[in-house]
């Protein structure tokens, strides 16, 4: 691949500083177009189901479901925004799956309720279900005894990770369902975010051995998500087509074995909206520590908090003002405005400062955070009381506000102080 280009005029066909205009700075901006693109890369799945958790916003929800996907989520109010974004409980194929380890009291009421899919990652999950909802069908998530991820944290598989029902408890666990009268149709496996062909491969293997245990009662099978976004040059990608071939292939002999249709999905959150997000930002210091030259942007960890999470790396452009991309570029450390030494967008695994070729840059001139549409906004917080930013969806050439910058009442509604 060739390097990212460090300089930026324009998303999506608008110019980055007329966006900046209208909806001020720091601000998340999707670019519709891109995430089509990605559900479409997947269409040979029978099912692609919507990982919410990697960009919530009921307007990106309600896209990816006018575009087909179905919807993942993890919480109680995920399910409350898939439903406000016009999905529905139930359906033959179901559109809403709810997948956790545990149940809290909340979601454990909605998913009676609404008759949604449960996705059971404990056995105790099957219990506290089985009790209130008896006759209903579950999916079980296994958890093959490996994994892999862009980080050891976000590695979803093996005896270190807390997901899934471990692989030697699925007779046990296909034993305590019929006690309950649930009956297990499906099978489900993450083992990680950002993996790689090799270990997605794996999936397929350990999944056909857990189908084959569970027997005919399984009609669907997810391979999960995982599949890995490049965010820098040299990042490994997935041959799509090679991929689906493999679990096809498996899906095939499953049909063969069980003598009915085994319908197949995959469960990506990161690949389909991480390349459609940026986070537009504004140079507000350039300064000097010793020998380093740092970027002090108006956007912090408060907003995008992977480099410090994980050290992971974001593609960062700056936006000319005299729209001169071919600047000198020069080494540049790019931090934000929180009151923490580890607000830095550029730095590594352990918390190490790194630095960015960067075009020269001045007060005043833009900066973007790119790839930032997966993990970025929905892990923001209110942290040194900053607002959470706004976000825009770009399509069809027009930029429409898909949430508001919050406001002080809104940062502290729900406190309260004594009384004088
Ligand atoms: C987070 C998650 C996903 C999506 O992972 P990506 O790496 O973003 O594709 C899929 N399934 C489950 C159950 C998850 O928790």
């Amino acid at each position: 691949m060739p390097p990212l280009s460090t300089s930026r005029i324009e998303i999506a066909g608008i110019p980055v500083a007329e966006l900046a205009r209208q909806f001020g700075t720091p601000a998340f901006v999707y670019d519709a177009a891109m995430i089509r693109r990605r559900l479409a890369d997947l269409r040979q799945f029978d099912h692609v189901r919507y990982a919410e958790k990697a960009c919530s916003n009921l307007a990106i929800l309600v896209l990816l479901r006018r575009a087909g996907a179905l919807v993942d989520t993890v919480s109680g109010f995920e399910i409350r925004r898939a439903l406000a974004a016009g999905y529905k409980a139930e359906g033959k194929v179901p559109p809403i799956v709810y997948t956790a380890d545990i149940f809290d009291t909340h979601a454990l009421e909605l998913v009676v309720a609404h008759n949604i899919l449960v996705n059971c990652g404990s056995p105790d999950m099957i219990d506290q279900y089985g009790d209130l909802a008896p006759g209903r069908e579950i999916t079980l998530r296994i958890n093959p005894g490996f994994g892999h991820g862009h980080s050891q944290k976000t590695n979803t598989g093996g005896p270190q990770s807390k997901h899934g029902i471990w692989h030697e408890q699925l007779p046990d666990c296909l034993l305590k369902a019929g006690q309950h009268d649930l009956s297990v149709t499906g099978l489900h496996m993450h083992i990680g975010s950002g993996t790689n062909m090799e270990h997605l491969a794996q999936v397929c293997g350990a999944m056909e051995t857990a189908a084959r245990q569970a027997g005919p009662s399984i009609r669907s099978i997810s391979v999960g998500g995982g599949l890995p976004v490049v965010y820098r040059e040299d990042d490994p990608t997935v041959d799509l087509e090679a991929y689906f071939e493999l679990c096809d292939a498996m899906r095939k002999r499953l049909e063969n074995t069980f003598g009915h249709q085994v319908s197949l999905e995959i469960e990506p959150g990161r690949y389909l909206v991480a390349e459609s997000g940026y986070l537009i930002t504004e140079i507000r210091a350039v300064k000097h520590q010793g020998a380093n030259l740092f970027y002090l942007v108006d956007a912090g960890f408060n907003n995008l908090p992977r480099p410090i999470l994980y050290g992971a790396y974001h593609p960062i452009s700056i936006v000319p003002a005299d729209g001169d991309t071919n600047r000198p570029e020069t080494d540049v450390i790019v931090g934000g405005p929180l009151c923490e030494s580890g607000d830095i967008f550029t730095q590594k695994d352990g918390g190490f400062v790194a630095t960015r070729r960067l075009p020269r840059a001045t007060v005043g001139e833009l900066l973007v955070i790119e790839c930032a549409g997966a993990y970025c906004s929905v892990m923001g917080s209110n942290y040194n009381s900053r607002p959470m930013a706004p976000e825009v969806l770009i399509d069809e050439g027009q930029a429409k506000l898909i949430r508001r910058r919050q406001t002080f009442e809104e940062l502290t509604a729900g406190e309260s102080m004594p009384d004088a």
